[in-house]
């Protein structure tokens, strides 16, 4: 019960806390946020981070899973099909490996927001494998494209926004000043940071449905990038709004991955 009394929303304005250096290399070094002490070229920044859910000790035993060929989109619905339960490290050494993706032109993305998909070293996950997830979820019509203007893009660098899997340890750097206590995700400025705890095992409330907590969570994360805030369960039985915070559970409301269900 300890746990619940941190059920509270932590929706904070500061500034000066993306230092995303960019570099030319596939691997990013990101560096811990600078703290709150204001530069003269700041922007504000609303930071909103996601709160830890009480039942950990219910995720399922890890356990290996073999790689395969298959084709992009088959092997990551395949990926969701079968959950990876793995030992998620602690922490690591915050470095990132972006997941491929085909030339864009500027043409080609003009308009759109822009993505890369980046998984910090030494996670047991596939950079591009994630990155069809991601893809598939954001391309997808039930999600925020389906209810407004906005079009999502993957780009290979230079991006408005960096998604990202992370340690719970590099997640906590990266989130801070939130705490996300090492066990859930946030979104900070230009960071979109799943904890890769999460990533990996999901919430009881989803009740083994990895495919369909992974693509809440992304959706919920990239709403906040998109301006969205965190709304209430409306009402018993009702599927939960993708923007509620259902990583800390569901409530009376019926688990639900996309916005344009809500
Ligand atoms: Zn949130």
């Amino acid at each position: 019960m300890l746990l619940l009394a941190v059920a509270t929303t932590a929706v904070v304005v500061l500034a000066g806390l993306v230092g995303d250096p960019r570099p030319a290399t596939t691997a990013a070094r990101l560096t811990a946020p600078e703290g709150a002490t204001p530069s003269p070229n700041e922007r504000a920044l609303t930071l909103s981070r996601d709160l830890p859910e009480p039942r950990d000790g219910a995720e399922p035993r890890d356990r290996a899973e073999p790689r395969d060929r298959a084709e992009p989109g088959e092997r990551a619905r395949r990926s969701e099909r079968r959950p990876a339960r793995r030992q998620i490290p602690t922490g690591g050494p915050g470095i990132f490996d972006r997941a491929a993706v085909s030339a864009r032109s500027a043409e080609d993305t003009y308009g759109a927001t822009t993505y890369t998909v980046e998984i910090e070293r030494t996670l047991p996950f596939d950079a591009d494998e994630v990155a069809d997830v991601v893809g598939e979820t954001l391309s997808d019509p039930r999600s925020w494209t389906g209810i407004s203007d906005v079009e999502l893009a993957q780009v290979a660098d230079d991006a408005d926004l960096r998604i990202l899997v992370a340690t719970p340890d590099t997640t906590d750097e990266l989130c801070a000043p939130l705490e996300t206590r090492g066990r859930v995700s946030c979104r900070n400025g230009d960071l979109v940071v799943l904890n890769a705890l999460r990533w990996a095992h999901g919430i009881p409330d989803y009740r083994g449905d990895l495919a369909g907590y992974r693509t809440y969570l992304i959706n919920h994360e990239v709403g906040h990038a998109l301006g969205y805030s965190h709304v209430e369960c409306p009402g018993a039985g009702e599927p939960a709004p993708v923007m509620m915070q259902q990583t800390y559970g569901l409530g009376e409301c019926t688990r639900n991955s996309w916005p344009a269900d809500d």
